[in-house]
């Protein structure tokens, strides 16, 4: 394990599981956007900061993805203890029975990301969306059977409805079996309403732990497209990915991105006052949540990690005061 670090470390909802309240995850970067000279520098940058949370999904980048960071981990020899690793499934692939939470995906799907992984089990496996065509009881018995068998550890969900995590404690319940420990929510200053409001009477009625994704919108919360023009490099420059060219265009082309980016300028000078940078400042605020059990983020190279996780330092200088600024420049 990383020695030295300030890391802040965070049970996982009602679990005995802790996590850093910072962590890391592929979604674009690995296997796709950067190649494995910086996966291994983005993790180890991660790992050296005392990050033991990482994130992935069957579908990042087809898969290619968890064989990088799969790579990474058997390169550096980490101890398997010291790391909580995830995958989600869901999209496995294009075949009639590659895609949903059948139990015949669920578990084909799992056994996959581990041999990619090449791990024996992830710590995390999530539902990586709702599926409302299978029956919740084959969603739940088949997370379940996946536990038994030691192939995970917790099993959790990814943008369910309230209602629908709460469907699945109760058929868990009924059937004496394990319901969602964590959700994987969006989570940003510009995405709350579910995290704040829909998710509110589950933190305590199921001890929710929550690892909430794209801290940073995707980049926008850096103030990187400030200017509204898309620097090399970055991921809105990414012309070959839709749903990237999507993401940019909504934040980029439309009022309601530019109304969010205006918001960005006007953080500035609180960034400013606190000495950190708008990244760390945003992912504080994310952080600043007791119910974020969890900030993932991702990075394409590895002083972004390195500035990002000096979040950590910025959290005692959220005072009230300065969390009523950020609420009347947010607004929403
Ligand atoms: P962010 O919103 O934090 O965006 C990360 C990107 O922002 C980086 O790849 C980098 O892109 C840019 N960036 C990060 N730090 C800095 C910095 N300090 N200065 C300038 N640019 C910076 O998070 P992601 O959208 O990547 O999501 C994080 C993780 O959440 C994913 O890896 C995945 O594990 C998970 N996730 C889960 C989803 C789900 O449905 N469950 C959906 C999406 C993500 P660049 O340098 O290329 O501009």
């Amino acid at each position: 394990m990383a020695a030295n670090t300030n890391m802040e470390y965070r049970f996982l909802g009602r679990s005995g599981l802790k996590v850093s309240v910072f962590s890391l995850g592929g979604w674009v970067t690995f296997g796709g956007q950067v190649g494995n000279e910086a996966t291994f520098s983005c993790m180890k940058a991660a790992y050296d900061a005392g990050i033991n949370f990482f994130d992935n999904a069957e579908v990042y980048a087809g898969g290619e993805s968890e064989r990088a960071m799969g790579l990474a981990i058997k390169h550096f020899g980490w101890k398997r203890s010291d790391l909580v690793i995830s995958t989600k499934i869901y999209w496995g692939g294009k075949g009639p029975n590659d895609t949903g939470l059948s139990r015949k995906h669920i578990v084909e799907g799992t056994k996959a990301a581990l041999e990619r992984l090449q791990l024996d089990y992830v710590d995390l496996i999530f539902a990586h969306r709702p599926d409302n065509l299978t029956p919740m009881e084959e969603i739940v018995r088949a997370f379940n059977w996946v536990i038994e068998k030691g192939y995970a550890f917790y099993w959790g969900t990814s943008e369910w409805s309230a209602e629908q995590i709460s469907d699945a404690h109760r058929i868990a319940e009924k059937l004496g079996l394990i319901g969602p420990l964590m959700e994987q929510p969006q989570y940003n200053m510009f995405h709350r309403e579910r995290f704040e409001v829909e998710y509110a009477p589950l933190y305590k009625k199921h001890g929710l732990g929550t690892t909430i994704w794209s801290p940073l919108a995707s980049g926008v919360l850096t103030g990187k497209y400030n200017a509204g023009v898309v620097p090399d490099g970055s991921r809105f420059a990414l012309k070959d990915s839709a749903v990237i060219q999507r993401i940019r265009a909504s934040a980029l082309d439309t009022e309601e991105g530019r109304t969010k980016i205006a918001k960005v300028q006007k953080l500035e000078p609180i960034a400013k006052k606190l000495d950190c940078t708008l990244a760390q400042l945003a992912l504080a605020w994310c952080a600043k949540n007791p119910n974020v059990s969890t900030v993932i983020t991702g990075a394409s190279r590895p002083e972004q990690v390195v500035e990002n996780v000096k979040a950590i330092e910025i959290l005692p200088k959220l005072t009230p005061e300065i969390l009523a600024e950020i609420e009347e420049i947010l607004d929403n």
